[in-house]
């Protein structure tokens, strides 16, 4: 108690802020530590805080981190957590008009780092003394390391089938894995419920709305790296839309105020194995496709029931973007291919690799390409 109420009287998070349901409107305080609607069960965005992303002109001599652009962030740096996340290299492709933007250089060798900062920011400011989360994945490792780095307990639920090389990183990070048996839905299912134990921050990739103030940094970066401007066409894979979305996001920051003109085309990339919503854009429904997934390599965005997917559908198609599915072979060469110029990729970070080289992509005469995950991942390989 003495914490939350440091944290209302610290100012490092407005005050204003709030958790607010898109389905039925009901807000939460960010102290109430919920993870859905209490009223629907509906998924929460964040509301009472209007980013200000700087102007280039006033970047010049900031910190190379994701951290850089404070204004538009709904915390401060946590000078005590942080990794240096963010400001990942921007580099060519032998795709002439592709480049490729390397977060797998992360802190912990993806993405999910951009969003784990912001979250255990929070869970720290908000004095909570244990997270969770559900991801025996690239999310789990980032929650158990800034966790670490925070000092604050943490539980990482993963299926019992979860390979030992996975465990043992989450475990390195001193995080307490819970093996749960049977399917992912059913690791899912235990997560929320402990997730609905008083106390506990469910620092969730999926459902909490600062994963995606995190993960909008990546479009940030772009737009400072190109000298003040995006691509045309910004391709992305999406299994639960975590980078989707952030990248709509900072996308919206942008033009809001003016720093961009137009919104750049999304292209987002399933695996044809597993493609809820590749399918549900080619029907024109605004909600997931039922799928009965097959397995991929592109293992990390195998996602059949995407919580947010009713809102990756809609974000895409506001940029006037697409979905596109790409076959499990085109995955394994995309994969092979990106390796022999340099570029080392657990396989999941191929996908859109795969959908370039595959031709699915119009306009990608101006386009950016994310490396998400680090090879070393998977390693070994299967083959
Ligand atoms: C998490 C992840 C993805 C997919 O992100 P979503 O938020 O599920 O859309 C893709 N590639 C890598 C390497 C990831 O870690
Ligand atoms: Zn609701």
């Amino acid at each position: 108690m003495a914490n939350l109420l440091w944290f209302y009287s610290s100012g490092m998070v407005s005050k204003t802020m709030a958790l607010t349901c898109e389905n039925c409107g009901h807000s939460h305080q960010l102290t109430e530590l919920a993870w859905r609607c209490a009223k629907c069960d509906g998924v929460l965005d964040l509301t009472g805080f209007t980013p200000e992303p700087p102007s280039l002109g006033t970047l010049a001599g900031r910190p190379a981190t994701l951290w850089r652009y404070a204004e538009a962030l709904p915390i401060a740096v946590p000078e005590d957590i942080t990794l240096g996340e963010g400001m990942t290299p921007l580099v060519s492709t032998s795709r002439s008009g592709t480049l490729a933007k390397l977060d797998y250089l992360a802190p912990t060798g993806s993405f999910k780092d951009r969003g784990a900062a912001m979250l255990l920011a929070l869970a720290k400011e908000l004095g909570v003394s244990r997270v969770l989360a559900d991801s025996s994945g690239n999310a789990g490792a980032a929650v158990a390391a800034y966790a670490a780095r925070a000092g604050i307990a943490c539980d990482i639920y993963v299926p019992a089938t979860t390979s030992p090389g996975k465990l043992g990183q989450l475990r390195a990070f001193g995080a307490k894995v819970v093996a749960i048996e049977g399917s992912r839905a059913d690791t899912a299912a235990a997560a929320a419920n402990a997730a609905d134990t008083p106390d506990v921050f469910y620092a969730s990739h999926v459902y909490h709305p600062f994963f995606l103030q995190g993960t909008k940094t990546y479009v940030y970066e772009l737009w400072e790296q190109l000298g003040g401007r995006l691509p045309r066409t910004l391709v992305l894979p999406a299994g639960n839309g975590t980078l989707v979305l952030g990248a709509h996001l900072g996308c919206r920051d942008l033009l809001a105020r003016g720093l961009i003109e137009r919104l750049p085309r999304i292209v987002a990339v399933q695996a044809a194995a597993c493609a809820p919503l590749a399918e549900a854009f080619a029907q024109g429904s605004d909600t997931p496709a039922e799928v009965a997934a097959e397995p991929t390599a592109a293992e990390g965005i195998a996602i059949a029931t995407p919580a947010r997917g009713t809102q990756i559908l809609a974000a895409v198609r506001e940029t006037g973007g697409t979905f596109v599915a790409v076959p499990e072979a085109s995955i394994t060469a995309a994969h092979a291919g990106l390796a022999r110029e340099g570029l080392y990729v657990e396989p999941t970070s191929a996908v859109c690799w795969a959908a370039l080289e595959g031709g699915l992509v119009s306009d990608a005469e101006d386009s950016v390409v994310p490396m998400c995950g680090s090879g070393l991942k998977s390693y070994p390989p299967a083959a």
